[in-house]
């Protein structure tokens, strides 16, 4: 237990003097039982915990560390020549196997010394409720001692993409202890950080855009840009948040990854939004009738996102293709538009660019997303950093940054070319 060491070594040499006035003395060479464990001058301690309670205790103990494991000897499969040091194979949650009753002792040990020289363990209250501080101890260290493990010992539930081998988080069923493995390598490392690296920069932007003043940008321009922002912001945040709290449980995991798909129709509709706006300005009722038509196709894939089976790992071309027929349904007022402005005029080659590149931007994205290369091609090789959803998460924040471009082309034209021309004709049916 590397980390009870740690906690064990800082305290032994920080806190000299509080070990002196407690009276606790430790030795390293004892057998390891909690009965190493002497309390002399505290007289509340000394009638407190005798030898059976501390015995009950270690019970308590031992009892928490084996429920807390997800699963049995019998879920692992058999052994082949695993080379990974960080890897343990014999159980992933835990650092020791249950079978192995010494080692599980020894371990409890140095929790409880490391519990005991820390305060966190407090000798005086043990009587009244030892199991309750035992538990939140044990908590603490597990949290801070999980390793990684192989894709076959994970729990079903975890088991995505069998294409990425090793360094895969356990479950770990704590808000912290999630957020804290955002700081730790392994399989979502990258995928958790490209989307938080986006999200805050397209805050950012779109804090400096809403804040320029009127005369620069008017409020409308604001709302209009603030509906692709907002689709931006929470399409990568949730996606930031799925990866971090998948590994928390089923239902949490089951619960994020249903936002997650909800936030890639988010951004797609609100990308739609300034587009729209800007392509068909002096043309209200294709406007009206575009945006209508991505609102009812945004609700139905929002709709298909929150369908339980949706983000099984057999559905993933399901879902590419979703969300891309989606995406791809521009291609119609984009054709309309140019053939409304002419196929070769400036604005349209300048708008269309721009729509194109972030197309194939999204398309690339997502084959990847479907056909998980390059992983599928070198399993086990790119486990930790360059597998397809990392590549699909960069280039899906290249795309909103190459669409953010292209519409300010298009607001930049309309603000050179001034109010329309032609009356704003009425919809007619
Ligand atoms: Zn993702």
């Amino acid at each position: 237990m590397d980390s009870s060491k740690k906690l064990l070594e800082s305290n032994s040499s920080g806190s000299d003097k509080e070990l002196a006035s407690t009276s606790v003395n430790i030795t390293d060479q004892d057998s390891g039982l909690p009965s190493s464990v002497e309390m002399n001058d505290t007289p509340a301690a000394q009638s407190a915990a005798g030898e059976d309670e501390d015995e009950d205790i270690f019970e308590q103990v031992t009892m928490i560390l084996r429920k807390r494991r997800g699963w049995g000897p019998g879920d692992l499969l058999e052994d082949d020549d695993d080379e990974l040091v960080e890897e343990d194979d014999a159980g992933c949650p835990l650092p020791s196997t249950p079978e192995d009753t010494q080692l599980i002792e020894a371990e409890m040990t140095e929790v409880l010394k490391a519990g005991v020289l820390s305060d966190e363990i407090d000798l005086g209250a043990l009587a009244h409720n030892a199991a309750e501080q035992a538990e939140e101890f044990v908590r603490k260290v597990w949290e801070a001692s999980w390793k990684v493990c192989h894709y076959r010992n994970l729990p079903k539930w975890l088991q995505d993409n069998d294409f990425l081998h090793r360094g895969h988080r356990p479950p770990l069923p704590s808000f912290r202890a999630c957020f804290k493995s955002i700081f730790r390598v392994h399989t979502e490392t990258g995928n958790i950080w490209t989307h938080l690296l986006g999200c805050i920069a397209f805050i950012g932007v779109a804090l400096y855009f809403v804040s320029r003043p009127t005369v620069e940008i008017q409020f409308q321009e604001k709302l209009v840009f603030g509906a692709f922002f907002m689709g931006a912001i929470i399409c990568l945040g949730f996606s930031f948040a799925f990866h971090t709290l998948s590994c928390h449980s089923v239902e949490i995991g089951r619960l994020f990854s249903k936002l997650d798909y909800c936030g890639i129709a988010l951004l797609i509709m609100g990308s739609f939004v300034p587009w729209l706006y800007y392509g068909f300005y002096c043309h209200y009722q294709p406007k009206v009738i575009y945006l209508s038509v991505v609102c009812v196709l945004g609700c139905l894939s929002i709709i298909v996102s929150l369908w339980d089976k949706f983000s099984e790992p057999a559905l993933r071309p399901l879902r590419a293709g979703v969300f891309m027929s989606f995406g791809l349904s521009g291609v119609i007022p984009a054709i309309h538009y140019s053939i409304m402005e002419g196929w070769l005029s400036q604005i349209s080659r300048a708008s269309l660019g721009w729509l194109i590149l972030m197309g194939l931007l999204y398309i690339l994205g997502a084959l990847l997303y479907a056909l998980r290369v390059p992983e599928r091609w070198f399993p086990g090789k790119f486990d930790i950093w360059f597998q397809s959803h990392q590549l699909f998460h960069v280039l899906v924040i290249a795309a909103a940054f190459v669409h953010y471009h292209g519409i300010s082309e298009m607001a930049m034209y309309r603000v050179t070319v001034g109010e329309c021309t032609v009356p704003i004709e009425p919809i007619t049916f």
